[in-house]
């Protein structure tokens, strides 16, 4: 079934602040975009409490807020929504087609900003305690962890800047890593070496995470010899890497061998007129304000790839 046989300008896929400033910047460029905006819209700021560090809120805002704030403005900039997720893309001709279910919706352009998922471990208890001491984003939540004793999971370079950050407030931080090496760079983990608040446990995983209303421990096990043990701790975050939620667009704009998407000058993919903001292309900073950016830039540069065709 196609949408009203109507070719629309620009489609973006993606409701986080990546898509949303795309959609803010080229409803006010009159491109009328259409926003396929993901069953669970909003992206991850829609699991956060409080979001202290975008800027423009100087007690903060609740990230929950903050998007449909983002939402209401695209509205108000003639964008449309629709609050399901794209399942298919077909980018093979100029008139580019994106499902959503049974429904294919046509347009000359597209930008990407589906961003990416948290690694998470799959462990008991894991669920459970979401955002009741368990979370993904040190950033966001340590602030809630002042002179609480917490663990962070990986052996990264986020798991090293993270654990760092945790020590502004946390009186004691657990880095829990799997092996008895970092991958880290060099840099990153001397400074977590010589942090007194950090003390690293190697050839360690959780298996198990313990609580009542919120975290109160961890189950360990040792990787080598498969011993358990267990932890005190108050708080338990993830820093073992993400996965762009680029499933759906295999074989349509190039990926790299982690599946992010491979940016082509700064917005551009494999694809003409095919557009990326976002975590899609951003392996380091993964902040709010920084896919925003991005979703400014790409919008741009899909004004500036119309200009240039007319
Ligand atoms: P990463 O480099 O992929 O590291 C993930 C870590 O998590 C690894 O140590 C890995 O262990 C561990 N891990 C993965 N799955 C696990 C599991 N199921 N259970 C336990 N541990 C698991 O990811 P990242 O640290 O998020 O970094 C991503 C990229 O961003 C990298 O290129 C990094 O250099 C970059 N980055 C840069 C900066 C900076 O320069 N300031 C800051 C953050 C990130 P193994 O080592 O055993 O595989």
């Amino acid at each position: 079934m196609t949408e009203e046989n109507k070719i629309r300008n620009v489609i973006i896929l993606g409701s986080g602040p990546a898509g949303l400033t795309s959609a803010i910047y080229t409803g006010r460029a009159r491109l009328n975009p259409l926003v396929i905006a993901g069953a669970t819209f909003g992206g991850q700021l829609m699991t956060t409490t409080l979001v202290e560090n975008f800027p423009g809120f100087a007690k903060g805002i609740q990230g929950p807020e903050l998007m449909q704030a983002m939402i209401d403005q695209a509205k108000n900039q003639g964008a449309e929504f629709v609050f399901s997720n794209a399942t298919k893309v077909d980018f093979s001709e100029d008139i580019k087609k994106v499902w959503v279910g049974d429904t294919e919706y046509q347009a000359h352009s597209v930008i990407l900003a589906v961003g990416s998922r948290a690694r998470t471990m799959g462990i008991t208890g894991e669920q459970e305690f979401w955002a009741k001491g368990v979370s993904t984003c040190a950033t966001c939540d340590g602030a809630f962890f002042r002179d609480k004793v917490v663990s962070i999971i990986g052996g990264g370079d986020s798991a090293m800047e993270e654990a760092m950050f945790l020590t502004k407030f946390a009186s004691k931080v657990y880095l829990i890593h799997r092996r008895d090496e970092f991958r880290a760079s060099k840099a990153m983990q001397e400074r977590v070496l010589k942090n007194d608040k950090i003390e690293v446990l190697w050839n360690t995983q959780p298996v198990e995470v313990i609580g009542d209303t919120k975290v109160t421990k961890l189950k360990l096990e040792n990787t080598q010899d498969k011993s358990t043990s267990e932890l005190e701790v108050d708080g338990m975050f993830l820093a073992i890497g993400h996965i762009p939620n680029t499933e759906f667009l295999q074989g349509q704009v190039e990926l790299d061998e982690q599946g992010y998407v491979v940016p082509h000058g700064q917005t551009g993919t494999s694809v003409d007129g095919v557009f990326v903001a976002g975590e899609l292309i951003d392996k380091k900073y993964k902040q709010a304000i920084v896919t925003a950016g991005m979703g400014c830039m790409a919008a741009m540069d899909a004004e500036k790839w119309f200009a240039e065709k007319e």
